[in-house]
């Protein structure tokens, strides 16, 4: 299904226009189509077919509990990076079990929940973690289930703020220490030694260097089982890219295929943790023109939705389509799309061609990942609201934040 299609020169949202639901829930406000998420889990959840697998969706590209409690209806397991995370799945009645724990940050207190509530499996990514897990299992007399994530020194050729399997960063233990972390976690009585895992970066276009890290994985799998560690599951972590401009990104069809065919006949499980190919293209950004301005040769549209809404274009120079909800003829001119923030970094794309006038509701596209899951309130912005459509209905899944929300935390010391 294609979530987002005009009819009749007016932007849909599933049976719903665009234009009803901004003059309703007002802008900035974040729109995220039912049937489009639900699609591209099954997708992943297909391509994997008979071979025993789970898909972990990434909570951090879009953590909102009812995208969570759609995903958990169908069967979804999930990746959190922290106890956060953790709370809102279950929240949103997701299942423990089928949980999977990352990051290089995990605190005593973290660990402790994720033990009580028996997730699948911590993903470790540092021998002083696992140590740590093991002292805690050890208080309530548990074993906590592990993979070691491995970082396989590959460049994934994506944005460096979003590669994590270079020796440059922070994420996994590299591949030549992995067997003595591996020989370290069998001897601690409270840990179990599951799988492993990889996780290379975000935004991955191509499948080459997905698969050169599953090799190297895969060489480190025959190692350990020769010395009698067996494991029973592969995470391949998430990554795959969604098409922002001019990406051809493989489908979750082709990217499933070839790690299949790379596992051979190998008995393994595979867990895949995707993010944004799961929600990314299924929301837009609703922003309202404000004014129109001129300045030397520019033009520029300033609008209601800025980068504490939607950092991506600040934070990676990221491209983002902007089109109209509803499309007018007439000429067009570039247009620098900016929001109300005191930053010269806040701007949502630049040299658009658009027909505009003020009052006019545009749509930013592929919103949906780490779009309201990154926004602040910077500048004392309330949240957008967000809305998820179904059908011919719309529900407010999250209401817009308000000024005391923001200012609720804070304390004024007496004297
Ligand atoms: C962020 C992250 C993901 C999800 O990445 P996407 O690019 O959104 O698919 C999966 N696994 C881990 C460990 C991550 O840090």
């Amino acid at each position: 299904m294609q979530p987002f299609s005009y009819r009749n020169g007016a932007l849909y949202v599933e049976g719903v226009a665009l234009t009803v639901i901004a003059e309703e829930f007002g802008t900035p406000c974040y729109v995220y189509s039912r049937g489009g998420i639900e699609g591209a889990w099954r997708a992943f959840d297909s391509a994997f077919g008979s071979h025993p697998h789970l898909v972990c969706y990434a909570v951090k590209a879009n953590g909102n509990l009812a995208v969570l409690n759609l995903l958990a209806r169908l069967g979804s397991g999930f990746d959190i990076v922290s106890g956060g995370e953790l709370e809102r799945v279950l929240s949103a009645g997701g299942d423990p079990g089928k949980v999977v724990f990352s990051g290089v940050g995990k605190r005593a207190d973290e660990m402790l929940r994720a033990l009580e509530v028996g997730i699948h499996c911590f993903n470790i990514e540092s021998l002083p973690e696992l140590q740590r897990l093991d002292q805690i299992a050890s208080r309530i007399k548990v074993r906590a289930p592990v993979a070691i994530r491995i970082n396989p020194d590959v460049d994934a050729k994506t944005h460096p703020y979003i590669a994590t399997g270079t020796n440059a960063n922070k994420f996994g233990i590299p591949a030549r220490e992995a067997e003595a972390v591996y020989a370290e976690a069998m001897d601690l009585a409270h840990i179990e030694v599951r799988g492993i895992a990889v996780h290379i970066g975000s935004q991955l276009t191509r499948l080459e260097p997905v698969l050169e890290a599953l090799d190297q994985v895969l060489g480190l799998v025959a190692r350990l089982d020769a010395q009698g560690i067996a494991l029973r599951h592969i995470d391949i972590g998430g990554g795959l890219g969604i098409r922002y401009r001019e990406e051809s990104p493989p489908t979750p069809a082709a990217y499933a295929q070839a790690i299949l065919t790379r596992l051979g006949g190998e008995p393994l499980s595979v867990i895949t943790e995707p993010g944004r190919a799961v929600v990314g293209p299924n929301g837009v950004l609703l922003t309202r023109v404000e004014y129109l301005k001129d300045v030397e040769q520019r033009h520029f549209a300033i609008v209601d939705a800025a980068m504490n809404d939607l950092v991506r274009p600040a934070l990676y120079d990221a491209w983002h389509d902007i089109v109209p909800v509803e499309r007018r003829p007439g000429p067009e001119r570039r247009y620098d799309i900016a929001g109300p923030v005191c930053e010269s970094g806040d701007f949502l794309g630049s040299g658009r061609a658009l027909n505009l006038s003020s009052g006019d509701v545009l749509a930013v596209c592929a919103a949906g990942a780490y779009g309201a899951s990154m926004s602040s309130t910077y500048n004392t912005r309330p949240r957008a609201a967000e809305v998820l459509a179904d059908g011919e209905r719309i529900h407010l899944v999250r209401r817009r934040g308000t000024v005391q929300d923001l200012m609720r935390e804070e304390v004024i010391p007496p004297g």
